[in-house]
């Protein structure tokens, strides 16, 4: 007997006496509605027309309040039930209500595929399957204007730190790189900078512990990279340096430098000078000379520092090189016999030479940048200008 055939007959002509009867019976219903349920979601539907039809169809077959299997179990079982069988009877009737929710038609086209299942329509054509079953997308108003996302440039900071990578790299120099944190041997004691020298104290330190800081100029990088590559050894070292300064136009709590180390069997003092000039006239401009003047590193000997003819009024002078017509750009010198040593190379073989300069200083040349603060402070006002 089917089910549309049990729906329509008491539970007394079913011959079903007790709640064990009532409970098989409702099972039965449920397996029923759950297999007409599946049988179309594995069918699906060609159109969304059809679909929606098959959803309003099988909800009516079960849920309509004339003649669907719902009412008629309502009619039936329910309200004829006996008094003994009533109360199992109503339990079993609110479940079967609860899960014939999901026949509602919103329900079930949630479910159903809106594809036709291909494999059992034989007479489908290849080209009309391919059409079924792509999805169509809304389709897009192409004469609207786009948005034009705002496309970011490198950094000035990083714009200049590469200029000057180029420059060397084209001299034959490489690129090495060492940790921001480092040990207080490499940024002071190989340097030449014991912990009793005064000079520990021109640069302000920030100190992680006693054997541990930030450190504070790229110069350690000259000894790893000795100790890592030997001589003969040509490399510049990028990168950032920290110092406990306070914050001002000219000072950075951060900052970045690049050291130039040279070193080989005959290196000598012209090297250096005709080095940083010709890097001095590609970075700044042909007509730019250079000067150098006697200062003092602990690491180098004899020291210097490079200045060039001012950019501004070409050594005549003005307000920004004090009327001296130079400016300083960086540090130089030749390489102490003691840090070689340190570096794990014989000074007695070998000689070299070592600058290091701050890229911002150069960014703020280059660019007329007036305050090294606007660097970090991310303001695309400013930074949209490079
Ligand atoms: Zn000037």
């Amino acid at each position: 007997m089917s089910i549309d055939e049990k729906v329509r007959k008491t539970l007394a002509e079913l011959e079903v006496s007790d709640a064990a009867g009532v409970e098989a019976l409702f099972a039965e219903v449920r397996a029923a509605m759950e297999t007409e349920k599946q049988e179309l979601v594995s069918r699906g539907a060609a159109s969304e027309a059809e679909r929606n039809l098959a959803c309003k169809s099988l909800r009516d077959r079960w849920l309509a309040r004339k003649n669907g299997i719902v009412s008629f179990i309502d009619e039936n079982w329910l309200k004829k039930a006996t008094k003994q069988l009533k109360p199992g009877v109503g339990r079993q009737f609110n479940e079967l209500r609860k899960s014939a929710a999901n026949l509602e038609t919103e329900q079930l086209l949630k479910t159903i595929p809106k594809t036709i299942n291909l494999s059992a329509s034989v007479a489908v054509t290849a080209s009309v399957r391919a059409e079924l079953t792509v999805e169509r997308p809304t389709p897009t108003d192409l004469t609207l204007t786009g948005n034009r996302r705002a496309l970011g440039s490198l950094h000035p900071v990083t714009q200049v730190m590469r200029e000057i990578e180029e420059i060397f790299l084209g001299l034959g120099f490489w690129i090495e790189t060492g940790p921001e944190i480092e040990s207080t041997y490499y940024n002071f004691d190989a340097l030449n900078i014991p912990e009793s020298h005064p000079a520990r104290d021109d640069w302000d330190t920030l100190y992680i512990n006693s054997q541990t800081l930030l450190r504070t100029h790229t110069s350690p990088v000259q000894i790893r990279a000795m100790e890592k590559h030997g001589a003969p050894l040509y490399i510049i070292c990028p990168g950032k340096c920290y110092r406990h300064d306070n914050p001002d136009s000219s000072h950075a709590t951060m900052f970045h430098q690049v050291e130039g180390l040279a070193v080989d069997s005959d290196i000598t003092f012209a090297d250096l000078k005709g080095t940083l000039d010709f890097f001095a006239k590609r970075f700044f401009g042909e007509k730019i000379r250079t000067n150098f003047f006697p200062s003092f590193f602990p690491f180098t000997e004899p020291s210097g520092d490079v200045a060039i003819s001012c950019t501004i009024c070409d050594g005549k002078g003005c307000r920004v090189c004090k009327e001296s017509g130079w400016l300083e750009v960086m540090g130089c010198g030749m390489v102490h016999p003691d840090v070689l040593e340190h570096g794990g190379i014989d000074p007695k073989k070998f000689s070299g030479w070592a600058f290091g300069l701050g890229v911002e200083r150069f960014a703020m040349m280059k660019y007329g940048v007036n305050d090294i603060q606007l660097f970090t402070q991310s303001d695309v006002r400013f930074l949209e200008q490079f």
